[in-house]
Parts: C-alpha cells; sequence; structure tokens
C-alpha cells in the first residue's frame, strides 16, 4: 500500500525579544525553560508513533518563535526521532525559521549537517528606523552577515520575510526595501502586509485613532501590493500565493501543504494539525500544553472528523489563495462530487465582477479579486 504524504510543523515558542507587533505563542525562555519544553515536545512526538506505518513525510517545517535562538542539538534530537519514527521522504524539504542576530556559522554548519536545506529569515525591512519600531532584535547589517554566513554554509534555498503597511512607510521606503532584497538574489520572498493585533503593544500606540493616521491608507496599500507583484515578476519572483513569491521551482512545499488542503501534524505548544480528516490544535498555555502533551494521540483519535460540506468549504477557501487557484478536476476527485449549486451561484457573480476568472479546469481570483481576497474566500465558508 502507498504510504500517504504528510507534512510536519514543530513549534518553538522561544524568542530572544518579543517584537512590538507579535502576538504568536513565542516568548523568551530561561535554558532550564527551554530544556523542560524539549522533553515534552519529544513525548507529544513519540505519543504519535502509531502514525509511522502509514505516512511519508514529505517536509518538516521548524518555526516559531524562533528555532534558531535554541541549541542546535535539540533541533537535531526532534529529525533524529522524527527519523526513527516515521520514513523520510527521499526529496524532503526541511526549513528553519531563523532570525538575524541569532544565527553563528557552526549553528549553520550544523544545520545542514542534519539535513536541513531551507532557511526562513526573518527581515521585515532594510531600513533602521522600521527595524527599531518593530522592535526587531537587528539591524540590516546583521541580516546581512547572517544571509552571507548561510550562504558561504551551503544554504542555496532561502526565504526572506518582508513586511509592508508599516507606520509611516512610504512607497519608496517599501521600493528601496524590495529592490535591495532582490540584489541578494534569495529563491523565496514572504511579502505580508502588516495587520495590527489587539494585545500587542503596536495596538496601544498605532492602533489608535490617533496612530492609525500614520499607517498607510487602504489605497497606498493596494498600490504597494501591486507594485510588489509586477517588481518581483520583473526580477523573476512569481507569486504563488496571495503573500508568496518564488523563483521557478522553489515555492515552500510545506506550506503548499496547507493551502491544498494536504495532511499535516503540528507538534509543540499551539501547533496545529490536519489528519485524517480531523482538525485539532494544541494548546497555547505552557501548562495546558505540558498536560495535553502526555496524551496528545489520544486526544487526537478522539477529534471527529470533519463533515464534508466542512471540507469543501476549505479546500474553496485555502485554494483560492493560490495563485493556480482550485480545479474542478480534483474537487471531484477528492470529494465524489462536483461544486455545489451554491458555489456556482457566487461563481457565476464573481465572474461577472471581475473578481475572478477561469484558467482552464481551474477557477481563481483575479487581480481585482485579491483586493477583497479575504471578503471573497469567506463567502466559501458561509453556505
Ligand atoms: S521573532 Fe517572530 S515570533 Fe519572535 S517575537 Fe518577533 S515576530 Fe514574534
Amino acid at each position: 500500500m502507498d504510504k500517504k504524504p504528510i507534512s510536519v510543523y514543530v513549534h518553538i515558542p522561544f524568542c530572544k525579544k518579543k517584537c512590538l507587533y507579535c502576538d504568536f505563542p513565542s516568548a523568551p525562555g530561561t535554558p532550564e525553560e527551554i530544556a523542560y519544553y524539549f522533553r515534552i515536545l519529544m513525548k507529544e512526538i513519540r505519543s504519535f508513533e502509531a502514525l509511522d506505518s502509514l505516512h511519508t513525510i514529505t517536509t518538516v517545517f521548524f518555526g516559531g518563535g524562533t528555532p534558531s535562538l535554541v541549541s542546535p542539538l535539540y533541533i537535531e534530537q526532534v529529525l533524529n526521532l522524527l527519523r526513527t519514527q516515521y520514513h523520510f521522504d527521499k526529496d524532503i524539504e526541511i526549513t528553519l525559521e531563523a532570525n538575524p542576530g541569532t544565527l553563528t556559522k557552526d549553528n549553520l554548519t550544523a544545520y545542514r549537517r542534519m539535513g536541513i536545506g531551507r532557511l526562513s529569515l526573518g527581515l521585515q525591512s532594510v531600513h533602521e528606523d522600521e527595524l527599531k519600531m518593530l522592535g526587531r532584535i537587528h539591524s540590516y547589517q546583521d541580516f546581512l552577515n547572517s544571509y552571507e554566513m548561510a550562504r558561504e554554509a551551503g544554504f542555496s534555498n532561502i526565504n526572506i520575510d518582508l513586511m509592508s503597511g508599516l507606520p509611516r512607510q512610504t512607497m519608496d521606503k517599501w521600493k528601496k526595501t524590495l529592490e535591495t532584497v532582490c540584489a541578494l538574489d534569495p529563491e523565496h520572498i514572504s511579502a505580508y502586509s502588516l495587520i495590527i493585533e489587539e494585545g500587542t503593544p503596536f495596538a496601544e500606540t498605532w492602533g489608535t485613532r490617533q496612530g492609525r493616521i500614520y499607517l498607510p491608507g487602504e489605497e497606498l496599500d493596494r498600490q504597494m501590493y501591486r507594485y510588489t507583484k509586477e517588481y518581483l515578476a520583473s526580477r523573476g519572483y512569481e507569486r504563488y500565493e496571495i503573500s508568496n513569491y518564488a523563483k521557478k521551482g522553489r515555492e515552500c512545499r510545506h506550506n503548499m501543504t496547507y493551502w491544498t488542503c494536504g495532511e499535516y501534524i503540528g507538534f509543540g505548544q499551539s501547533a496545529a494539525s490536519y489528519v485524517d480528516e480531523r482538525r485539532f490544535q494544541n494548546p497555547a498555555g505552557k501548562e495546558e500544553y505540558r498536560n495535553y502533551a502526555r496524551s496528545a494521540y489520544a486526544s487526537y483519535k478522539a477529534t471527529k472528523p470533519l463533515s464534508l460540506k466542512a471540507r469543501e468549504e476549505e479546500y474553496m477557501f485555502l485554494g483560492l489563495r493560490t495563485a493556480r487557484g482550485v480545479s474542478r478536476e480534483e474537487f471531484k476527485k477528492r470529494f465524489g462530487e462536483s461544486f455545489p449549486g451554491t458555489y456556482e451561484k457566487k461563481l457565476l457573480e464573481y465572474y461577472q465582477q471581475g473578481f475572478m476568472e477561469k484558467n482552464g479546469d481551474r477557477i481563481r481570483l483575479t487581480d481585482k479579486g485579491i483586493d477583497v481576497s479575504n471578503i471573497i474566500m469567506a463567502d466559501f465558508l458561509q453556505d
């Protein structure tokens, strides 16, 4: 019997210092807390041993937090356990998220040695004033040193994270960030627009009525998005998802698993999973996760599979994020039926309004549709 492909996400919830805009589950940790976290994490992974005979791991993603903050020995321990417990695809993609200011030559060499082939670097901006405003721990020069060290260590697949829509950001500053980063020739660029999350220091400063005056307005935000797409295309990066651009063949396979409703298992605090038509999420709280980890597999088994309707909705919702869009044929193969009548009705309206278009067997958002993508995608969740 063919084994099913599955992706693995491992959450490392530690950061040197909290960035001012961040609401991810991450915080500074003492050496003891880090050691303890990995003990629990290993327990959780072991509890999923029973999945081994059914799956082949095609991608592993160490995300956070800042996985490059902890000793590479911990990362290696996790990879060794995964390797012992599961079958790794021979072409596996293993990514590690890293922040400038936490990388050393030794760490990078160790990552390569243990089979990590893809590095995702959080830069956000090339301007010192913007980095400072975001509360990042590094300067642009720190990033450059990390990037060069990573290339020297043999990383030939690097992503750089960028952020637009920052307070007081002008189009010229955003252009400069894009141009500077492209000159480095990374294989992949993620360019997200800032979201001011409640409960963050950013929300207190920039989320108020007075603070919002300094944020780029909707029109400038759109202009930045369109410029990003055009400029990156001119530099050989194709937009393959709303905020992700890659050189040919360098799309992040791990993230594509999410957007195409592939199976993935998330280990660690707050990690989410989609296995066997069941969606579940680990507790975000430290204590709660600790208690949960021991019986994680039993909890997964007790989770109810999603209904057919819910799975179809998710397939549309997530698939429309991708530049390829969704395929009628794949839909039918996967769910045993064609698009329901309600989808056809919505699609017709969106074609007429110019928000969606057909491309052979596929349906996708147009540039106009991307401007209101949240509304359109959510529409498929509201039958
Ligand atoms: S490095 Fe990333 S996860 Fe850590 S605080 Fe900053 S934005 Fe959040």
